[in-house]
């Protein structure tokens, strides 16, 4: 792929079995790919998304990253590091109102030196082209990333992810006949999508619905549909999806985004205590909820070889012990 990349993670990331989870269920067979390790400060599926939307913006001449979330957006942390080893500026603009003792993401924001803006009602980066238009009148050469980083330039980093993946599985001694992960921004379900017919990746990707969408465009489905299509076009290959191939659940939306329930509260705590691995309030911990629920329900076959992909999300977990 002829697109701008710069290396901001650590990659392969591992994949390792969750054999006492698996046991705990009887089966089917638990893997977890850990893009919760990517590297850049804390990690998480946005690394993949910024070394491709980084490399755009250095290549266009770019010297301030501008995007918008909710308070305790991963990935606004991560662009914030993203911009930080590039050596270049960051302007964040978060939903709902500033707070005087930060925590989780919101602490490493401040303490990655991005700027930032509160707007109260949004949390889903709406305002950004006019805080870009605000950031170039103060001198600056703004580049604007949507929200969650999902456009087609931020889905080729789960493009090559599909890549990596089907070489692991290649080398590796286990097959994968599912994958199973958060969806929210599209980003990340899309380039898998496209990733898996340029890589030959057998599984079927299942994406968990985080968030409602009601009210804001396109259902969420047909959003992933053209953001597939429109990465297909970007990495040469006119592939137009279909609806049902964008396979989707969303029946695990609980109250809400971001509210802690049952769901993701026993999805949390059973990875940690039968894993040890930490998953995140909002996005894993409900996705991997999805799971066991589908896993009770007989979804899957007990035979079958199910891989969690984790995100990441881990660090608004401190904003959250209230909740949890
Ligand atoms: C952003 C995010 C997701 C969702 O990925 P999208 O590409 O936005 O759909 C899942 N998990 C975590 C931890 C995230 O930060």
């Amino acid at each position: 792929m002829p697109h701008p990349r710069y290396p901001l993670g650590f990659f392969p990331t591992p994949v390792m079995p969750m054999k006492r989870l698996a046991a705990h269920f009887g089966g089917p067979a638990l893997y977890i790919k850990r893009d919760d390790q990517t590297g850049l400060a804390l990690g998480g599926n946005k690394t993949r998304k910024l070394e491709f939307l980084l490399g755009d913006a250095l290549s266009r001449g770019r010297n301030m990253l501008i995007t918008g979330g909710a308070a305790q957006s991963n990935h606004c942390r991560q662009t914030a590091a993203a911009a930080a080893v590039a050596g270049i500026g960051c302007t964040l603009l978060l939903g709902g109102d500033p707070v005087n003792e930060p925590d989780g993401n919101l602490l490493l924001d401040e303490l990655l030196s991005a700027t930032i803006y509160w707007d109260k009602e949004n949390q889903r980066g709406e305002g950004l082209e006019e805080l870009a238009e605000q950031v170039s009148q103060e001198g600056f050469k703004p580049y604007v990333i949507p929200y969650g980083g999902s456009n087609a330039t931020g889905a080729l980093g789960y493009v090559s992810m599909a890549g990596e993946l089907a070489e692991q599985i290649r080398t590796g001694d286990y097959p994968v006949d599912h994958i199973v992960f958060a969806s929210s921004s599209g980003g990340t379900h899309a380039g898998l999508v496209v990733g898996k017919e340029l890589h030959d990746l057998k599984a079927q990707i299942h994406g968990i619905c985080i968030d409602k969408h009601e009210g804001k465009g396109l259902p969420y489905r047909e959003m992933v549909r053209v953001l597939a299509s429109e990465t297909a076009v970007k990495c040469g290959v006119d592939i137009q999806f279909k609806a049902h191939e964008i396979i989707l659940y969303d029946e695990y939306l609980g109250e809400g985004y971001g509210v802690v329930g049952d769901t993701e509260r026993e999805a949390i705590g059973l990875t940690a205590r039968l894993e040890g691995i930490i998953l995140d309030p909002v996005y894993t911990g409900r996705a991997m909820g999805a799971l066991i629920d589908l896993i009770r329900g007989n979804h899957f076959s007990k035979k079958d070889h199910i891989l969690f992909l984790h995100t990441g999300g881990a660090p608004a977990l401190f904003a959250y012990g209230a909740e949890l």
